[in-house]
């Protein structure tokens, strides 16, 4: 197949694949997700993503209607079946259906599972990015991943529309993640980013990144960083599990970073060898 849709046991192509109306992401958004690249038909860090989808559903009070490995298997059996050999799986678990009101006590039978498959082409990880600078103003739940992402998809298309990549969130003069990818920066060798509180996403690739640092050599300081230490950076990327480590070489119209490539190099083809190794490239 080109492309897959599942919900809740139904699959087809995602272009006919049809949801109730009364699925409370539609009202509410009230939901989970998570997604990674499959390369070679292996999802990237599938543990981890799994991992973090019941964590999510936990802290919002959605059980999860399938244990982990049926959400393994269900999830790999899609994957097979399209042809490609890069491809994006996400998948997303509902409260449920249920008419519309804010308290849960309309929703009827179990929460509800979504997913997708379809094919990805993997961003250039040796190219460079441009990004803007973006107040974030998303809610305190940012350590959660779920599906009420509207300030993420206007910042997302700010820089779009400013021929840019990403959107680099900050609130206030500190740094906190970009609208779909976590953002670091390294200075004086050491590589810093954001701690993992309730102003960001623990990211897959950011847990990874830091193995990696901590392997070949690179110092870590989980720290929150400002605006200006970042426009002064010696290297700025932004990562996440389909723009893998993505190297910054301009912020709102200004050139940054470009100062210690040696430091950035070690940490990305540490992460792209990882990444052929577990899918078996
Ligand atoms: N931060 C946000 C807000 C995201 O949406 C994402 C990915 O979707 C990330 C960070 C990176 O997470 P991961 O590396 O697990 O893909």
């Amino acid at each position: 197949m080109q492309n897959i849709g599942y919900y809740n046991g139904k699959t087809g192509p995602i272009e006919e694949i049809t949801v109730p109306m009364n699925d409370r992401a539609c009202y509410f958004g009230d939901g989970v997700y998570d997604a990674t690249c499959a390369l070679n038909h292996v999802p990237m860090h599938f543990e981890d993503h799994l991992n973090r989808i019941y964590r999510s559903a936990k802290m919002i009070g959605i059980e999860i209607p399938m244990e982990k490995e049926e959400m393994r298997r269900t999830l790999q059996n899609l994957v097979d079946q399209v042809e490609s050999d890069s491809t994006m799986l996400y998948w997303q678990v509902t409260r449920g259906v249920g008419m519309r009101g804010h308290d849960f006590s309309s929703v009827q039978g179990a929460p509800s599972v979504w997913a997708f498959v379809k094919p990805v082409q993997m961003r250039d990880p040796y190219g460079s990015y441009r990004c803007i600078t973006v107040e974030d103003k998303r809610y305190y739940f940012c350590n959660i991943k779920t599906i009420n992402l509207l300030p993420a998809v206007l910042a997302n298309e700010e820089a779009r529309l400013a021929g840019c990549d990403e959107a680099i969130f900050h609130r206030g003069d500190r740094v906190t993640e970009c609208s779909h990818s976590n953002v670091h920066m390294i200075r004086n060798g050491v590589l810093y980013t954001a701690p993992c509180d309730e102003l960001i996403l623990p990211g897959i690739t950011r847990k990874h990144i830091l193995a990696i640092c901590e392997r070949v050599g690179v110092p870590v300081l989980e720290k929150p960083f400002t605006v200006s230490e970042m426009m002064d950076a010696d290297e700025v990327f932004f990562s996440s599990s389909s723009a893998l480590t993505s190297r910054v070489t301009e912020i709102d119209g200004k050139p940054v970073g470009g100062r210690d490539e040696a430091t950035f190099a070690r940490i990305r083809d540490a992460y792209q060898e990882e990444m052929k190794r577990e899918c078996g490239l």
